[in-house]
């Protein structure tokens, strides 16, 4: 992840020139969820940019859980985003951090603030507030609460802090200027009253600070040198200035804004994710059909495919939808040069192969991998049954079909030449089993009579192969932009975006499948064993991606 092969980005020239003129010495950067939910592709962009500017340039990148807010947060989720940044393979400095480890300084630069004239208790209620404060063409006007005595002011936090005060009655603001054009200046609430556990902090706290008030000070107490963020945070780039230039802090750090990802067919935003989890449009957080880390990982994607996808995307400050073909291309561009090759049959049909000794099996190797040699070959048992797919063989067909039809040869992948002799049917016509015929003499070769057949197609033993559920995942959304708008994304669900398949067939070897390590099944797609579903004997396997972009070519695109 260097930027030897790509042009700097902004954010990389702005560092090398901090650097070369030394403005900064050391390089401190931080990723700052907020644990309040699970992590997705779009945290995948700030968290490439955060680990990978501090490791490029020699410094260092904090983890730090923004959680001023008890009321929508979880340790599950602290634990998730930990795990999935760890997987995505970035490490950060000391033990991760917590806004709420700053509780004790941010309170007393609270008390700061008042002692200085800065700050007042303000008794207005949130309806009389948001009278109060103007639009964005009208000025605001000053509480009835602005001018109260310092001393007053500091009595009333502290009954405010010690709980002696009703959430909604009253809050801790900023005395900064109502008539000021941004509205983020105009005497922004610093502290809320909140009577709930916090799940760093327990009962000790009743007055929780703003996101506002937290953020700018969490840096500066951490040292960070350039605080990242996303450009909706613009806007309160002077009042975060405001509270560095008023308060006694030991660090100053500089904000830069880029954009954010936003993907088609995709949503991210957490609250939505949270609401597909809570009303089980999806099975959890991770299930595969999220775009969340946790739900990409078990879905077999990488986090080399992610990491790379973050590459393409690049980092700019204009606003743009990224196309999630880039996503799906990355994907399937790292499994085609890492995943081992496997066959599964999907839909199978019975083939018995007349000429075949019954009870003989010889182990056929194959390879691991078409050119990375590395990847270990494979034992397949061949045996007197197989099995096909049956959309693999037709009793009559034009020259354009490629595979198995009936007086015909075809290859089996990494095996023999067979031929079709007869066609057997149940009552109901439906063909139900092959017969068929082996030439022996046609491994890694051309049939004696030249005859070369045009198909190769894959298949298993039916005596030796892993009875597995196979589940096609299609895009979660139909539309391009299910959350534009006015439009509510859970009319876009796409109703076709799993199709279970019970009783496929995978070569034997799969049997030691382990999640997360995906696999091309030859002619169909890559597929990982599911991590939550399945039994040791009996696996799933869930579709990663196709083999091609198959949703592009449906969409007639
Ligand atoms: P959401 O809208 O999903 O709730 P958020 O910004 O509130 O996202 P945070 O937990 O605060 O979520 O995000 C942590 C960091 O990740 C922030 O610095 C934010 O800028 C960044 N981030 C969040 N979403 C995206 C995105 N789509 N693209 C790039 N960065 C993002
Ligand atoms: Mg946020």
């Amino acid at each position: 992840m260097t930027s030897e092969s790509k042009p700097a980005h902004f954010l990389q020239n702005i560092i090398r020139e901090d650097l070369a003129e030394g403005r900064v010495s050391q390089v401190v950067t931080r990723f700052p969820p907020e644990p309040n939910g699970y992590l997705h592709i779009g945290h995948a962009k700030s968290i490439c940019l955060n680990f990978g500017l501090a490791g490029e340039f020699g410094g260092r990148c904090n983890l730090r859980f923004d959680d001023t807010n008890p009321a929508k947060e979880e340790e599950e989720y602290v634990a998730a985003i930990q795990r999935d940044v760890s997987w995505l393979g970035f490490e950060w400095a000391d033990g991760a951090k917590y806004t709420s480890d700053y509780f004790d300084q941010l309170y007393e630069w609270a008390l700061y603030l008042i002692r200085e004239g800065k700050a007042y208790v303000c008794h207005l209620n949130p309806e009389q507030a948001r009278e109060y404060r103007g639009t964005l063409t009208e000025p605001g006007r000053n509480s009835p609460y602005r001018e109260r005595s310092v001393e007053e002011n500091l009595a009333l936090f502290e009954q405010m802090k010690n709980g002696e005060m009703q959430e909604g009655e009253c809050s801790l603001r900023a005395k900064i200027d109502m008539a000021a054009p941004n509205i983020n200046l105009r005497d922004p609430v610093i502290y809320r009253i909140k009577k709930m556990a916090h799940h760093q902090t327990g009962d000790k706290w009743c007055v929780y600070p703003s996101y506002d008030f937290a953020h700018g000070q969490s840096d500066a107490i951490e040292g960070i040198s350039h605080s990242i963020c996303t450009l909706e945070f613009e806007d309160h780039k002077p009042l975060y200035d405001w509270f560095i230039d008023n308060l006694p802090v030991p660090t100053r750090p500089r904000q830069y804004e880029f954009a954010r990802l936003n993907l088609n067919y995709t949503v991210v935003s957490k609250r939505k994710l949270k609401q597909l989890v809570d009303e089980k449009h999806v099975d959890g957080w991770d299930d595969p059909r999220m775009p969340t880390l946790s739900g990409l990982r078990r879905r077999g994607v990488t986090p080399a495919a992610i990491r790379s996808f973050c590459e393409m995307i690049g980092v700019t400050r204009s606003d743009s939808v990224v196309d999630v073909g880039m996503l799906e291309y990355c994907i399937r561009d790292d499994l085609d040069k890492n995943a081992p090759r496997a066959m599964c049959v999907m839909d199978p049909l019975k083939v018995t192969l007349t000429n075949y000794p019954e009870g003989q099996k010889e182990m056929l190797s194959a390879p691991g991998h078409p050119v990375r040699e590395d990847l270990p070959a494979r034992e397949l048992p061949f045996t007197r049954t197989l099995y096909i797919e049956k959309e693999d063989f037709r009793e009559e067909a034009n020259k354009k079909y490629k595979r198995l039809v009936l007086g015909k040869k075809v290859r089996l992948r990494n095996a023999y030449v067979i031929q079709a002799d007869e066609v057997i049917k149940d009552e109901a016509g439906e063909i139900v089993e092959l017969l068929c015929s082996v030439d022996l003499d046609t491994r890694g070769k051309d049939p004696a009579d030249g005859v070369k057949p045009k198909g190769v197609i894959h298949w298993v033993s039916a005596d030796h192969n892993v009875d597995c559920e196979v589940r096609l995942y299609d895009r979660l959304f139909n539309d391009p932009a299910p959350d534009a708008g006015g439009k509510n994304f859970l009319d876009y669900v796409n109703p076709q975006n799993l199709k279970v398949l019970s009783g496929c067939k995978a070569e034997i070897g799969l049997a030691r499948a382990e999640p997360e390590q995906g696999y091309q099944f030859e002619r169909n797609g890559y597929f990982c064993r599911d991590s939550k579903y399945g039994t040791a004997d009996k696996p799933v396997f869930n579709r990663t991606i196709g083999l091609r972009d198959s949703w592009a070519k449906e969409q007639g695109n």
